[in-house]
């Protein structure tokens, strides 16, 4: 690898900014492309302002670069493809492709034998008619794309609930799955590196609200092995599918002893934010380590941690700095309702004491949840 290797990432968003960071350690640099002049990453590495399916702004963004990545899957595939004719693309746009439609990514789980909750893709309120058995007690409609932080979404219950919800999200181009009574969230990352090596982080266990991460705790409380080691085999398919390289997360249900696969994403993931701190090596580090042909570094955990993201604002956190293994991360973001603007991660040995610190913060965190469904 040459020394002067620039990673190039599509998006400049809090993840962009945080692969930046990790990229000094490993004496490499970032260029980004984002279109919005004050994005996150502006202030730790080149950031081109342009359209991602502008020429101009990709032969710039090009220029020079030992690889690209990108911090967000729903990237066009016409982008992609244009900077793969002058530099290798990581994770493969294979995989990139597959998470950018619920439909694909199921197919995908079904295939590789990984459970997924039930499903059929809907494009006209006539399909509704053929699924009526996963529509009682309960079922989510979503879009098949571009739906994220549960926006696209309704949890309906019978046939004519689920006839609204189809027209309200447009109709078609939908996916109905059954509802899931799950007990908890789970998560799992893993990288691969380019000569077949893969490490696993801790499973993690998370907490949404309004269909927002609110809380990651690392490790998931209770978490029988078997399980991790499911985990394990589940993501690891999916890697060994794709030829995979760089970071995967895959979201999973825990329903009655087993795991579910919720959804993956082809990059690094929110709730591997308390890998900064809580892990040997970051999610962030051992994705450019994997993506620039590098060994990888050890996922090993260093203390048990917590993650709560700060949505909406930064609070005044200056009366719990000093909590032991505290670490904020501000995104330079504007304020706007429940934007995640920072995330914060407690990291400590004495896993009681981490409880009840993260329990302080909480209390502290600025946020307004208007959804009423709480999940
Ligand atoms: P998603 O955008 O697919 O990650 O969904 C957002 C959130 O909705 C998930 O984190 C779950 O809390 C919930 N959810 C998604 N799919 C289901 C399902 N099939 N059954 C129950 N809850 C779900």
């Amino acid at each position: 690898m040459p020394s002067s290797s620039t990673v190039g990432i599509f998006g400049g968003g809090q993840l962009g900014r945080m692969l930046a960071q990790a990229a000094p350690a490993l004496g490499v640099q970032c260029r980004a492309i984002d279109p919005s002049p004050i994005a996150p990453v502006a202030d730790v590495a080149e950031h081109i302002v342009g359209q991602y399916e502008d020429s101009a702004s990709l032969r710039a963004f090009v220029e020079g670069l030992t690889c690209a990545t990108t911090e967000f899957e729903n990237i066009s595939s016409k982008a992609l493809r244009e900077v793969a004719a002058y530099v290798p693309v990581y994770p493969p746009i294979s995989a990139i492709e597959a998470s950018q439609d619920r439909v694909v990514e199921k197919e995908t789980f079904v295939r590789l034998g990984i459970p997924t909750p039930e499903f059929a893709p809907i494009d006209s309120v006539a399909d509704l008619e053929r699924c009526r058995s996963l529509l009682s007690p309960r079922a989510i409609i979503k879009t098949r794309r571009l739906g994220y932080d549960g926006k696209g979404q309704r949890v309906v219950s019978g046939i004519e609930e689920a006839s609204r919800a189809v027209q309200e999200l447009g109709g078609s181009g939908l996916i109905l799955e059954s509802f899931v009574n799950f007990s908890r969230e789970l998560s799992i990352i893993a990288c691969r590196g380019q000569r077949d090596e893969t490490k696993f982080y801790l499973v993690t266990e998370n907490l949404h609200r309004g269909g927002i991460l609110r809380k990651s705790i690392a490790p998931a409380p209770n978490l029988p092995d078997e399980l991790e080691a499911t985990a394990q085999t589940y993501i690891a398919k999916l890697l060994d599918h794709f030829s995979y390289v760089g970071v995967l997360a895959l979201e999973l249900f825990e329903v009655n002893g087993q795991l579910m696969a919720n959804e993956m994403a082809p990059r690094v993931h929110n709730t591997g934010h308390w890998t900064i701190e809580g892990a040997e090596t970051s999610q962030f580090e051992n994705h450019l380590r994997a993506i620039l042909g590098m060994s990888l570094g050890s996922t090993k955990p260093r203390a048990p941690s917590i993650m709560l993201n700060l949505l909406t604002a930064i609070p005044d956190l200056s009366s719990v700095a000093d909590r032991p293994g505290f670490a904020l991360h501000d995104y330079r973001k504007a304020s706007a309702p429940l934007r995640k603007v920072g995330h914060v991660t407690l990291c400590d040995l004495d896993v009681r004491r981490l409880r009840e610190n993260s329990s302080v913060i909480e209390s502290l965190l600025v946020e307004r949840i208007p959804e009423p469904r709480d999940k």
